[in-house]
């Protein structure tokens, strides 16, 4: 157990204005490995005072000064990889595989993406008899979960810092570690004091008093609707910009001449990744009635792969949440068909993989966004019924669609009201623009697009 003490604010790291703190527990073994500080309004403000002085400086720095800070952190990220995997693992539960490559390997990928486009990027144009400056918007307060817990923070940091805003971060009370570690990678890329500051504490106090705080010119959010939506209220009253990455519920849409077995086992093991704590996830997978019992059965066989390879819930309270979810699918006349709310392991937060079958569009788990090992297999008559019941929630984050022809893929994924959709198994792509169509939120990260989140513009006239 390792009781660290500090934030780091304004270059260095500054023991908290309070006593209480913040016990990180491993999910896989439930055992306490370290304590952080829980950071108060105080922290926050002396952090936001850190960021507002180093605005003026990091916002002169020329683009490719501040391209050349963020390749640095990049090479940092890169020889710290195994640290940040084994971290990352210690505080969510994900297998050191998947932490290798998704949880330490997007970080690094999307910094260097960043660290191009500072160099690179148009950040004043002409137009008629006009030069328009892109400029930073200012401090920005990121709030992250965790989820992706270096991938969130660095999805608002690196864009943020390419486009010379200063950044106050406060991560997810359950995955402060890699957050510290993420701060370590910054000082050490020559970052100048202030331009990076880390708050660690507890999401209605330290995020609350950030999303509040006046010195804040944009907030940039992740995590649950229901925290999105008042915190992002408090931020637009006070005519911040604000920028919202929420839930979904991903449909996976297999059209009929699609290779099925194919579009059924990348389905199921986009939704069992991560134990299922990934917002763009596939959730709902929409298959025509005619191939429908097939795909249920190979969607059984998927998820019994998945037995042993998957690992925990970040905490007892998202288990708690997630069974409560499959009883309701129970409830509601769906068919249990893999998994349920029991787990064979004695320690830790686990949750079977999990397939319902025979859900029907308006049941809880084809609404709600379940954040576990859970699929719903959805029948559909044609065409019309799948996309209506593609479109038919309140969120719109991403999707996959599945066909024969890819130009058929095309079309039915333009008539999708949502940010994302990968065409017969497409890969991710770091460049393109991520976020939500509807009640998945507000703004766009990743690439050129999430760097324009942190612009604003500026005209001047001949
Ligand atoms: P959450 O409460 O929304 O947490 C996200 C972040 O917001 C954390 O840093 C959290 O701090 C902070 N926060 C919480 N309450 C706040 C407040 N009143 N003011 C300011 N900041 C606040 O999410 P969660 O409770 O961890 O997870 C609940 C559900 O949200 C999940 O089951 C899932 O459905 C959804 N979720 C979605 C995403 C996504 O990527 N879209 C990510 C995570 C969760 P604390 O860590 O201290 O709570
Ligand atoms: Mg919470």
């Amino acid at each position: 157990m390792k009781a660290h003490d500090g934030m780091y604010i304004d270059g260095a790291w500054r023991p908290a204005a309070g006593p209480d703190v913040i016990e990180v527990v491993n999910p896989a073994d439930e055992r306490v490995i370290a304590t952080v500080p829980a950071g108060t309004v105080e922290d926050v403000d002396a952090a936001v005072r850190a960021a507002r002085a180093a605005l003026p400086g990091w916002a002169a720095t020329p683009p490719a000064e501040r391209a050349a800070r963020l390749a640095a952190l990049r090479d940092g990220l890169v020889a710290r990889r195994n640290e940040i995997a084994e971290t990352v693992t210690a505080e969510l539960g994900s297998p050191l595989k998947l932490s290798q490559t998704v949880h330490a390997g997007v970080p690094i990928a999307v910094t260097g993406s960043y660290a191009e486009l500072a160099a690179t990027y148009a950040f004043e144009e002409r137009t008629g008899n006009s030069i328009v400056f892109h400029e930073p918007v200012g401090v920005v307060g990121a709030i992250t979960p965790w989820n992706y817990p270096l991938h969130q923070i660095v999805a608002k940091t690196a864009p943020a810092l390419a486009a010379g805003c200063t950044v106050v971060v406060k991560p997810a009370e359950d995955t402060p570690l890699v957050a510290r570690l993420f701060a370590r990678a910054v000082h050490e890329a020559g970052i100048p004091a202030g331009v990076f500051n880390l708050v660690t504490g507890l999401g209605p106090v330290a995020g609350q008093a950030l999303a509040e705080h006046p010195g804040v010119d944009l907030l940039s959010f992740t995590g649950s609707t229901a925290v999105g939506r008042r915190i992002g209220a408090i931020a637009t009253g006070m005519v911040k910009k604000v920028a919202l990455e929420l839930g979904g519920k991903s449909a996976n849409v297999i059209l009929p001449g699609a290779d099925l077995a194919r579009a059924v086992n990348v389905g199921v093991a986009n939704v069992m990744s991560n134990s299922g704590q990934t917002c763009s996830a596939w959730t709902r997978m929409l298959v025509h009635r005619d191939q429908y019992d097939e795909a249920v059965e190979l969607a059984v066989a998927a998820a019994a792969k998945y037995g042993d390879r998957i690992g925990p819930l970040v905490n007892a309270g998202q288990r708690e949440r997630v069974r409560g979810y499959i009883e309701k699918g129970v409830a509601e006349g769906a068919r249990l068909v893999a998994g349920g709310p029991d787990s064979p392991h004695e320690r830790g937060y686990h949750v079977s993989p999990t397939v319902f079958a025979d859900v029907t569009p308006e049941m809880t788990i084809a609404q709600e966004e379940i954040f576990g090992p859970v699929l719903s297999v959805l029948r559909y008559a044609d065409e019309e019924d799948a996309l209506r019941i593609a479109n038919g929630t309140v969120y719109g984050l991403a999707g996959a669609v599945w066909a024969g022809d890819e130009a058929e893929a095309v079309a039915f994924a333009r008539r999708m009201e949502t940010g994302q959709v990968d065409i017969n198994g497409g890969r991710f792509n770091p460049l393109a623009p991520f976020g939500g169509y509807k009640q998945s939120g507000v703004g766009r990260e990743l690439g050129a697009h999430g760097l324009t989140e942190y612009l604003q513009t500026k005209s001047l006239q001949f």
